[in-house]
């Protein structure tokens, strides 16, 4: 990884952000490791923001706490005027056991940093310390945003807005590590990037009965069989084949004895798009289909549909500003396009608010420790990567904030 800041102001004050993150790394890596070995699941957060709040304040920044629920804020005011941008880090872990045999594997049963968010935390802690230390240099504000709760509905972010996380904030942008691509990789895309996410719960109401008298019944395996099938036409007939969308029966239970026609079902499923125009279509289709089943089989049934995390779509000109800084001022060919993905993240939220955009962070080398997918019980990843996210932080604040 060649990596400089070429931020023409910075650069005549001999002032290298990046080199100065560097020299912080085993600093960095010390906190992600101390995250790591203590994660906390999403809204269950009690110790990690404390120990976030403590550093920020270490640094001399000011700090709001229990931002909608365990959210964290800081707040660097530059010197002059100017704009002010925010960054975004989530610090949220899984319920997955940490199968990893490594020094600093969770130390909590059952609950594991499996997605890199500790990695997000530490290393944005990192940019926090270095920009703390340059405030004369800086024309306007930096909000560090610590957001908790981003792997459980209805997600940190959307609390944290309504908290007022972005008062006043001109732009935002947040990074997610991947071991999708390899390091020394950043990877953005303008328009959908992550897919809207929604559940739903159908429970048919059928009348059950014995096996052998069919006709007295109502047979809610059989129903729940025909509405598995007809919600899957919905993307294959419904929608128009160029967008993408998934829906998903994930469980079906009905039933308990060979000899007994089910008196209910209920399916569970997920819905995934990238765009909320299909995203209400499939809702709708979903409703519709069963106001027809239960006009066809006799059957009752109760929906209960949750709207999840919307589409994640950058804005053109800050995803533009991403792959420009990467090329020109860390290397020419570390971007990469970003591939649309159904996976989603309520970092959507801020950008259907604020001008901003979302980027990935290559985090894989060739050792077989960082082969695996994100929520793997073996995920890990090359802690140089935490240098690499953080660099795009601070080329974006010495792009905003030093100019001129
Ligand atoms: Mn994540």
């Amino acid at each position: 990884m060649v990596i400089h800041t070429k931020n023409r102001l910075v650069e005549e004050l001999e002032i290298d952000f990046y080199k100065e993150l560097q020299n912080d790394y085993e600093e960095i890596v010390s906190w992600r490791r101390h995250l790591h070995q203590h994660p906390e699941l999403s809204f269950e957060e009690s110790e990690t923001p404390k120990f976030i709040a403590e550093k920020l304040r270490s640094f001399g920044i000011d700090v709001r706490e229990q931002v909608g629920g365990n959210g964290v804020i800081g707040i660097i005011e530059g010197v002059k005027p100017g704009k002010t941008i925010a960054f975004r880090a989530d610090f949220d872990a899984l319920p997955i056991q940490d199968e990893k045999s490594v020094s600093y594997k969770s130390t909590i049963d059952g609950v594991m940093h499996a997605c890199g968010h500790d990695g997000h935390t530490s290393s944005l802690l990192g940019v926090a310390k270095v920009l703390s230390s340059h405030r004369k240099l800086l024309n306007g504000n930096i909000i560090f945003i610590f957001q908790h709760a981003e792997e459980k509905p209805p997600g940190g972010a959307k609390l944290m807005i309504e908290d007022g996380a972005l008062e006043n904030v001109d732009v935002i942008f947040g990074g997610h590590l991947t071991t999708d691509i390899p390091i020394g990789k950043i990877a953005t895309r303008q328009g959908p990037m992550m897919a809207s996410v929604d559940k739903f719960k159908v429970t048919l109401q059928g009348k059950g009965g014995h096996g052998a008298r069919p006709h007295e019944t109502i047979d809610a395996i059989t129903i729940g069989s025909e509405l598995v099938s007809h919600l899957q036409q919905i993307v294959s007939r419904r929608i128009n084949p160029v967008e993408p969308a998934v829906v998903t029966i994930g469980s079906f239970h009905a039933g308990n004895a060979f000899n007994i026609i089910a008196n209910t079902a209920e399916l569970e499923g997920t819905v995934r798009t990238m765009n909320s125009k299909v995203r209400k279509q499939i809702e709708a289709e979903i409703r519709a289909i069963l106001e027809g089943i239960k006009k066809a089989d006799h059957v009752d049934y109760t929906l209960d549909y949750e709207n999840g995390y919307p589409v994640l779509i950058n804005h053109k000109e800050e995803a533009t500003l991403i792959e420009k800084i990467v090329k020109e001022n860390i290397s020419p060919d570390s971007f990469l396009e970003k591939q649309i993905v159904l996976g989603a993240e309520d970092y959507a939220y801020y950008l259907e608010h604020k001008p901003g955009a979302y980027f990935n962070v290559g985090a894989r080398n060739d050792q077989p420790e960082t082969q695996f997918p994100p929520h793997h019980p073996r995920f890990d990843f090359d802690e140089k990567a935490l240098l690499g996210l953080g660099n795009v932080f601070l080329e974006l604040a010495a792009h905003y904030l030093t100019s001129k």
